[in-house]
């Protein structure tokens, strides 16, 4: 019986002490314990250039912040732009803080940093007794560049004499850190292009227009942007001439509507619209749809002039039969049913004629374009394409390279056509231009060529 209780003690003993060194060990895990704080920093850029905010989020789900700094260091120069303590509350800091936000700003001009390399660094411990009583502690250091200075625009080429809805081009340097430039016109923007990949000098060229709808008085300039967001505006001599705009009166006849209506079996009319309904329908819809088709592909000009020489080619024997820029207004019965702007140059010669490629290139596309029918897009680098449409047949492939004079299809009269011919358009990043300029050799001479020649290569 005495053995017994005696046993008994010995457990209760050895029940209690043990329980004592697991609280012991428990409250030892929990007072050094080794998890170090968290840091989350965003956003975390490569280059600044003005004011930068920055968001901070610091945590320690065990015994709880302590403090933390926030500094830059660039060279021996070590700037604290933000620090705080936490008090230490109750039992095991149950109460204190585990989780903290903090929004800063950098601005390098207030704090008189220097063009370069610095450092962003978080400091953050927290309440473990670990590392002498001093806690857990954790960095995290975000290296950045610091560059406020905007990229320099030189303008290279002198007179610039723009015709409405024709080419203009700028031949510019900018500074090796520039990453887009090029020219806004009335705030429709051009991208300039490097004029040579070899050249270290930064020498660019940009093609632009004021297109034929703009209103006037416009306001171009140059633009440029660098690695670290720093954006310049540079300005340019040029002269803007006024084109005189042609008028043209077009009767839809029954017979062409009977005619070219098959061509749209694609489109979705709304239900019961008469052939004149269907017409009015394609003439300010699909006509919208297929400019804005045409406008998105300029993204895929090649980086490289591809085209040479000075005149581009027109259709062979050909007559003109529309300009570039003709106000147009259909008229069915006598009464006026809608207008439109003729953003090409129809050229006829014979019927199912062949037609050849103005100058080198690519085939950017080859295929049916609404109003337009069968049409083959030519990219010649650097934001210039030229299009031919209403074809009767396409003896190219997209992505295929095409030399000056080399055969792309037939002429016809598929889409909106009243007659076979070649439709032809010249795009300046995807806008159309008068083509009428890109076929006189002087005017390549004056207005392209010899800016062109002012690039050192
Ligand atoms: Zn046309």
């Amino acid at each position: 019986m005495r053995k017994k209780k005696k046993r008994t003690g010995l457990i209760l003993i050895i029940v209690t002490v043990s329980l004592i060194v697991c609280a012991l060990s428990w409250f030892l895990s929990q007072v050094f314990e080794g998890e170090k704080p968290q840091i989350m920093l965003s956003p975390l850029p490569a280059f600044i250039s003005k004011p930068q905010t920055f968001t901070l989020h610091l945590t320690d789900k065990k015994r709880g912040l302590r403090k933390f700094t926030v500094d830059v260091t660039q060279g021996n120069k070590k700037l604290t732009i933000s620090k705080k303590s936490f008090l230490f509350k109750n039992i095991m800091n149950r109460n204190g803080c585990h989780e903290f936000n903090l929004k800063f700003s950098l601005d390098p001009e207030q704090l008189h940093l220097t063009q370069g390399e610095a450092n962003l660094t978080i400091s953050v411990w927290d309440y473990s007794m670990r590392r002498g009583g001093d806690g857990n502690l954790s960095i995290t250091t975000h290296k950045f560049i610091v560059d406020t200075v905007p990229p320099v625009l030189r303008v290279i080429s002198r007179m610039h004499y723009i015709s409405v809805g024709g080419t203009g081009l700028v031949v510019y340097q900018v500074s090796s850190d520039t990453v887009k430039s090029g020219v806004y016109a009335g705030g429709l923007f051009f991208p300039g292009f490097k004029a040579c990949k070899e050249s270290k000098d930064g020498f660019t060229v940009c093609y632009f227009t004021i297109p034929y709808n703009m209103k006037l008085p416009v306001d171009i300039h140059l633009w440029a942007k660098d690695r670290a967001g720093n954006t310049s505006t540079g300005r340019f001599y040029y002269h803007i001439h006024r084109r005189h705009v042609h008028k043209s009166r077009l009767n839809i006849s029954d017979r062409f509507l009977n005619r070219v209506l098959p061509w749209f079996s694609f489109y979705k009319f709304p239900p019961q619209l008469s052939n004149i309904e269907k017409f009015i329908e394609i003439n300010r819809k699909l006509r919208k749809e297929n400019t804005a088709f045409f406008y998105s592909l300029r993204t895929k000009t090649s980086p490289d002039q591809l085209w040479d020489g000075l005149a581009w080619l027109r259709l062979k024997n050909a007559a003109t039969m529309a300009r570039f820029g003709d106000r147009r207004t259909y008229y069915y019965k006598g009464h006026k049913i809608g207008s439109a702007v003729h953003l090409g140059v129809d050229l006829a010669s014979l019927a199912n004629a062949e037609v050849q490629a103005a100058n080198n290139g690519r085939v950017l596309f080859a295929g049916p374009v609404g109003i337009y029918g069968m049409t083959v897009v030519l990219d010649h680098g650097q934001g210039l394409a030229s299009s031919y449409s209403h074809l009767s047949k396409i003896t190219v492939k997209t992505g295929q390279s095409v030399s000056k004079g080399e055969m792309i299809g037939y002429t016809g009269q598929t889409g909106l056509a009243g007659g076979d011919h070649l439709h032809f358009g010249v795009m300046v990043n995807g806008i159309f231009v008068n083509p009428a300029e890109w076929w006189d050799p002087h005017w390549v001479h004056d207005n392209i060529a010899r800016k062109l020649s002012l690039i050192k290569k």
